[in-house]
């Protein structure tokens, strides 16, 4: 575990003990310093101390960014997100624009101002870390490095990608070449967390199921620098029953993982039965997970705090929908009371 990480002010604790303390601090509008138990970061909290530090919800959606970090700041806020994904370069994969420092500044001081609290990056789709092509997983890894090093200049946050397909080469060869990847650009002194996704198993995909995943994290070294990213469509469509029995799912999830290597949520509908293995999303309440189930999951004890990241198919007016909807149905107990 590394200990000196660089905090920005509006980065926030995952932990519930972390949690607690910044409770009590919040009530007793103090600033302090501790560890986390569990990712020991540190550091002066003060900033993000506020009624609703706690109890609010942190959704967001998936934004363009090709106006730059500023202009997904401004979109942000207009939909009423306090999180958002984005795409570090073309999804199709491709050259990166070159980061402009003044405008990551005037996002920064932005996002401090309007309280939003997490960016959670998506590497292209043709990110194939587990291809059979060496040609292929060059590209991976060279992709990979070059955004885990522009995302330095927004320290603190996530970075999430597809573990890949093995294209034949079975599930064990995948699982191999994808932390062979990982460990190949993985820096010690970086101030990002990458993310693997979990996967529907469309096709070759690896990652559909939770012990796939662990797998993978189990052979990379600088494990403190790698989480989850936990989709619900995908995890839908890969079989887990989150509609009827969230319970047992996230109890799996924890006896195979491990509830603290779960640092975000891909809140997705899907237009699937579950374990169809297909990937394709839908709106919020509109497919086949539905919408009250979507609504225990945002509220669950376990997943309450974590962002969430709408990749729903929507324009600006749907998200803004889907997340004043979701913000609405927060604070419910299990029972919908
Ligand atoms: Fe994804
Ligand atoms: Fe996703
Ligand atoms: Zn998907």
């Amino acid at each position: 575990m590394s200990r000196d990480r660089r905090i920005l002010p509006q980065m926030r604790f995952h932990c519930e003990g972390a949690f607690f303390v910044l409770e009590k601090a919040a009530r007793e509008n103090k600033s302090f310093d501790i560890p986390c138990g569990i990712c020991y970061n540190r550091g002066t909290y003060i900033d993000m101390i506020g009624e609703n530090v706690v109890e609010s919800l942190h959704i967001g959606n998936h934004l363009s960014s090709a106006g730059g970090y500023l202009a997904m700041g401004k979109e942000a806020k207009e939909l009423d997100a306090d999180v958002f994904a984005f795409f570090t370069r073309n999804p199709r994969g491709g050259k990166a624009k070159e980061i402009d420092p003044k405008d990551v500044d005037a996002f920064l001081t932005f996002a401090k101002k309007n309280k939003i609290v997490r960016l959670v990056a998506h590497a292209p789709y043709t990110l194939n870390p587990c291809a059979e092509k060496d040609s292929l997983r060059t590209f991976a890894r060279e992709t990979m490095a070059d955004d885990l090093r522009r995302l330095e200049f927004t320290p603190g946050n996530y970075y999430n990608f597809h573990p890949g397909s093995h294209v034949g080469q079975g599930t064990q060869t995948g699982i191999e070449l994808c932390a062979a990847l990982l460990n190949a650009v993985l820096r010690p002194t970086q101030h990002t967390t990458v993310l693997v996704e979990t996967m529907s198993g469309k096709g070759s995909e690896i990652g559909k199921t939770f012990a796939e995943v662990r797998a993978i994290l189990d052979r990379v070294e600088l494990s403190d620098h790698v989480g989850v990213c936990l989709d619900t469509c995908h995890i839908w469509d890969g079989g887990y029953d989150i509609v009827d029995h969230l319970d047992d799912v996230l109890a799996e999830f924890d006896d195979v993982i491990g509830i603290d290597r779960l640092f975000a949520v891909h809140l997705n509908d899907s237009l699937n039965p579950r374990g169809s293995h297909k990937d394709r999303h839908a709106k919020i309440g509109e497919g086949q997970i539905g919408l009250e189930a979507l609504v225990r999951v945002i509220n669950h004890p376990l997943l309450r705090r974590l962002p969430f990241i709408l990749e729903t198919p929507n324009d600006h007016d749907g998200y803004a929908r889907e997340i004043a909807l979701l913000r609405g149905r927060f604070g419910e107990d299990k029972n919908g009371k």
